[in-house]
């Protein structure tokens, strides 16, 4: 559950600020992408867990009524995940992760394997243990099933997952973390020593795209008044995913899913906020 303060100035440590508004929407980098996908068209399952508590209701509730399959989803003892987001004048966010009920998935379990079984795509996050991230990906791997991971909240990715991804699918931020260049190309190439795809958002800047062995792709965002950017990663991911498993090519995946994004961020909210097909394929006229 996202739980949204605006402000004008972040406050430092120490510092209390007067914020502007509160919101309190259903969220979660898996949910969202979850979401996104539906939205722009495709049939979607979630694999996850929430808490016992009213968030755990009312996550569930809201995957369900975007036309999610939940079979997967359990509800456990205990409180669901939550994400503190301050977003700022600017409409730039900071984030705090409490992972709650998502901290308690063991992986893949029970039937998990037959949702996964025949899907055009696996998108996966890393706000579930590194175990369950792990075991998910070799099932990806193993069923033939594309296999996307977005390396967030940024965090060490060791050999044994990286190497049952097939797009990874970082921030600016996380690629820097993870290589140590600040240069989005620089990254870009020493991600793809460890994984044969990547697709690389870059805010406002657009995103950037290479597989092993072919020439880097940019595409620009779209000029648009952002006025909340939480998600529009997200929402990138999943629309990516789902134009590429619709048999579109990377540059053009690219540009819908740009398009999504850039209907998001200017909306305020996570999952609220994200366009459907029909939006998309209209501001692409
Ligand atoms: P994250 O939300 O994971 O930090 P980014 O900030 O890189 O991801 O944004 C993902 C995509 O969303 C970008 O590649 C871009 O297409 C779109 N986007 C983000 N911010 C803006 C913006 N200010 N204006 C237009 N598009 C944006």
């Amino acid at each position: 559950m996202d739980l949204v303060a605006y402000v004008d100035q972040v406050p430092a440590s120490g510092e209390t600020v007067t914020g502007t508004a509160f919101r309190q929407v259903p969220g979660g980098k898996g949910a969202n992408q979850a979401v996104a996908a539906a939205r722009v068209g495709a049939d979607v399952a979630f694999l996850g867990a929430v808490g016992e508590d009213a968030f755990g209701e009312e996550l569930r509730a809201n995957l369900v009524d975007c036309g999610i399959d939940v079979s997967g989803l359990r509800t456990v003892p205990g409180v669901s995940g939550v994400a503190h987001i301050v977003v700022d004048g600017k409409g730039g966010n900071s984030i705090i992760v409490v992972p709650g009920a998502n901290g308690g998935v063991a992986g893949v379990v029970g039937g998990d394997a037959s949702v996964i079984e025949g899907s055009a795509a696996l998108l996966l996050q890393l706000e579930l243990p590194m175990e369950a991230v792990v075991s998910a990906a070799r099932t990806g791997r193993e069923l033939g099933v594309p296999v996307y991971l977005t390396p967030a909240p940024a965090r060490e990715l060791p050999a044994e997952l990286l190497e049952s991804v097939d797009v990874l699918v970082p921030n600016q931020h996380e690629a820097a973390a993870i290589t140590g260049r600040a240069d989005p190309r620089e990254a870009l190439a020493a991600l793809l020593e460890r994984v044969p795809e990547v697709l690389l958002t870059l805010g406002g800047d657009g995103s950037l795209h290479g597989r092993r062995g072919t020439e880097a792709v940019h595409v620009p965002a779209r000029r648009v008044e952002a006025v909340d950017t939480t998600a529009a990663g997200d929402t990138f991911c999943g629309s990516f995913a789902v134009a590429r498993a619709q048999g579109r090519g990377p540059e053009e995946s690219m540009r819908f899913a740009a398009a999504a994004a850039a209907l998001s961020v200017q909306r305020h909210g996570a999952s609220s906020s994200m366009p459907t097909r029909d939006e998309v394929e209209a501001l692409l006229g």
